[in-house]
């Protein structure tokens, strides 16, 4: 087992991932290059070693042997992070000792629990393997004493325990990182590493404390925790809402204190220092610090008593990503913990939805857009910073965007109508795109040969009777362009559709089929073209032999010169006047041609001028979901607020296993309802390149 100079195996947990190891991925590094990443191999669930590989250092974070162990029995690996963060309770985990009393999350409740040992588990030890350490616990009624044995309890990991008691009731010497010391190597997977500190009667006495006992009350009457949302009657009798960032004691304080993160600024906040102390660490003027007891679950998410959102991870500024960082997309295995549900996604306010609704195409999923934040001109205040700290990562790490969020952007839109009225999508994303991050637009369109437009989008221009019925968007885009002679210059990283439909109501196809890949090819200048009867390169393409119905009516003709000649010597297409195409530079005749897709990974629907999204979130093909960020509303008129909702909808993966055929043939009044919106209310469509 190779050792760096301390002495020490060097562990890490894998904290940002750009491809590869995912996040939480626990891992032994063995070397280290000059450049920087570390050389070594992940363990997995049962602590085996699973694959090997480099990561970047600056991605990862070193642990100890003793951390490394601790955090690989928690699952899932995003957990660990999450512990991780909340720096005072793992490192009283760490240092947790028999007999220590915690708090612990079982079976949805909050337990008092008395440590009994630490518990190696999975395969035994040998040379790549890490056992896992869980804790083995009694259970402790409110008095303290040991229950009277029932089932026995299972083995908790650290992520299990949400409250390590105060230190000074414990008379005890903490046993920390002691793995190599304490554990005898046996070859079982059970082994008592704990020496007994304290008899039983002694605990009881000592342990015999208000604080302690105000603490556990205040746990399991409310189930706060880490992450949990938060309300506060402030000082000056408001409500404030926010993230509980860290629990503990703090320095100077009896009892049990939460650090909240709050949705909004306030001038008494810090950035996550109380005294002298830091805690965890936010954005400046968010971070209140107030005793455990003052703090209710957000009543904003309890309106639905069994949809309560579950934990999931604290937003904003944390220990381990840089702030200069973007947020990458939730991981496809951690969507539906982590955004589906009620409160999730973009909260509606005041005719938002065009906006909540393009926003969450553009940037949930796709990461098309980030390097396009770097680009833009970024100051502290400006509104790119707003759209990328106080949307964009926001709604990545913590799945919750509040309205006041989406108001501060709309305000600083330039023009007044945005923060008040219903706008189109299109004009919403040019805005966006032009004046707010500053980049080119994104596509490059020849007119009959000539550079001629630039957009940002496309509006799908066709004749009724040029498509069939129930057209896909790739017929759609193919006669836009073919009719008007226009070909892309280049590949664009990303392809907004707009269907053709007119103002609210008018739309020309009750029913538009989303094709999940576009095939760019045969409308991409200078790219090389099949001939669409040999298959060889093609130097020809004929408008007028588009609809020829003996020719497959709608499919692009292009010919390579002979078929050109053969096609064009039938009586009937005598007229035409087929058009040389532009020459790839550089290409054998017989070199196949590259196809070039790109892929589908939003849509944009409306609904009697309600706008709604349909995102894939993954390379899974069920992978949808579906947002609304008005979906239901509580309170009255005046002092009440969207509840915005994700849904996830696997069906709309299983509608599009189906042929094009079929997909055209289904009957929308047997359809799922999301099937239904997305077939009949589709208004743009989001396509970004595959490479
Ligand atoms: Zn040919
Ligand atoms: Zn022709």
């Amino acid at each position: 087992m190779e050792r760096n100079e301390e002495g020490h195996e060097r562990y890490f947990i894998v904290a940002r991932s750009k491809k590869g190891l995912s996040r939480g991925s626990i891992g032994r590094a063995d070397a280290e290059t000059a450049t920087g990443d570390l050389i070594g191999m992940v363990y997995g669930g049962g602590g085996s070693a699973r694959s090997s590989g480099t990561v970047k250092k600056q991605d990862t974070c070193p642990l100890t042997r003793h951390q490394a162990q601790l955090l690989l029995f928690v699952s899932p690996a995003s957990r660990r992070l999450e512990l991780l963060r909340n720096v005072q309770l793992f490192t009283k985990i760490c240092a947790l000792a028999q007999e220590d009393l915690v708090v612990v999350k079982h079976k949805k409740d909050f337990q008092p629990c008395l440590v009994k040992n630490l518990i190696q588990l999975g395969k035994k030890d040998k040379p790549g393997v890490l056992q896992m350490l869980g804790f083995e616990l009694d259970l402790v009624d409110t008095e303290h004493d040991i229950l009277s044995k029932t089932a026995p309890l299972p083995f908790f990991s650290a992520a299990d325990i949400v409250q390590v008691a105060p230190s000074h009731l414990n008379t005890r010497q903490p046993l920390r990182d002691s793995g190599d010391l304490d554990f005898k190597r046996k070859e079982v997977s059970r082994i008592n590493s704990m020496p007994a500190l304290n008899s039983h009667n002694a605990k009881k006495q000592s342990i015999s404390n208000t604080d302690v006992s105000s603490s556990i009350q205040a746990l399991s009457q409310y189930s706060l925790e880490v992450g949990s949302m938060a309300e506060v009657i402030s000082l000056n009798g408001l409500t404030v809402y926010g993230v509980i960032r860290w629990i503990g004691v703090p320095e100077g304080k009896k009892n049990c204190w939460a650090g909240l993160e709050l949705d909004n600024e306030a001038t008494t906040c810090s950035d996550g220092t109380f005294g002298t102390k830091r805690y965890f660490t936010c954005e400046g003027n968010k971070a209140l610090y107030v005793p455990l007891t003052n703090c209710k679950p957000d009543s904003r998410f309890l309106f639905i008593p069994n949809e309560i959102p579950k934990p999931f991870e604290p937003p904003s500024a944390t220990l381990l990503e840089d702030l200069n960082e973007d947020v990458p997309p939730v991981a496809e295995q951690d969507v539906l913990s982590h955004l589906v549900g009620r409160m999730r996604g973009i909260q509606g306010h005041f005719n938002s939805c065009y906006l909540d609704a393009t926003l969450f195409s553009l940037f949930t999923s796709s990461t098309a857009f980030n390097r396009m934040f770097n680009r833009s001109a970024d100051s502290d205040e400006g509104i790119s910073h707003i759209l990328r700290w106080d949307i964009v990562n926001r709604l990545r790490r913590s799945g919750f965007v509040p309205a006041e969020s989406v108001m501060k952007f709309r305000k600083q839109l330039g023009c007044k109508s945005f923060a008040t009225e219903e706008k189109d999508p299109e004009e919403f994303i040019t805005l966006l795109l032009k004046h707010v991050l500053h980049i080119e637009p994104l596509l490059k369109i020849r007119s009959h040969g000539e550079l001629a437009q630039d957009a940002y989008t496309h509006q799908i221009i066709v004749e009724k009777n040029q498509v069939r019925a129930v057209p896909s968007v790739q017929q759609l885009l193919e006669m836009s362009f073919v009719s008007s002679n226009l070909k892309f210059e280049e590949i664009p990283s990303c392809l907004i559709v707009q269907m053709p439909r007119f103002g609210k109501k008018f739309k020309m196809f009750p029913k538009i089929i989303p094709s999940t890949e576009l095939d760019i090819t045969d409308i991409l200048h200078c790219s090389p073209k099949e001939c669409f009867l040999c298959g060889h390169l093609a130097e020809y393409e004929c408008f007028q032999c588009l609809m020829d119905h003996k020719l497959q009516p709608g499919k692009i003709k292009q010919y390579c010169s002979t078929c050109n000649t053969q096609v064009h010597i039938h009586p009937s297409r005598k007229e035409h006047t087929p058009h040389k195409l532009t020459d790839p530079d550089h290409l054998p005749e017989d070199a196949p041609v590259e196809r070039h897709q790109m892929q589908l990974f939003a849509v944009l629907c409306i609904d009697t001028s309600h706008y709604v999204s349909f995102v894939k979130y993954g390379p899974n093909p069920r992978s949808w979901i579906f947002f609304d960020s008005m979906a239901d509303r509580c309170g009255d008129d005046k002092n009440g607020y969207n509840v915005p909702v994700i849904r996830s909808c696997p069906e709309i993966g299983d509608f599009f296993s189906q042929s094009e055929e079929e997909m055209s043939k289904a009957d929308v009044r047997e359809c799922s309802e999301l099937v239904r919106r997305l077939l009949c209310d589709s208004y743009m469509c989001l396509y970004q390149r595959t490479d």
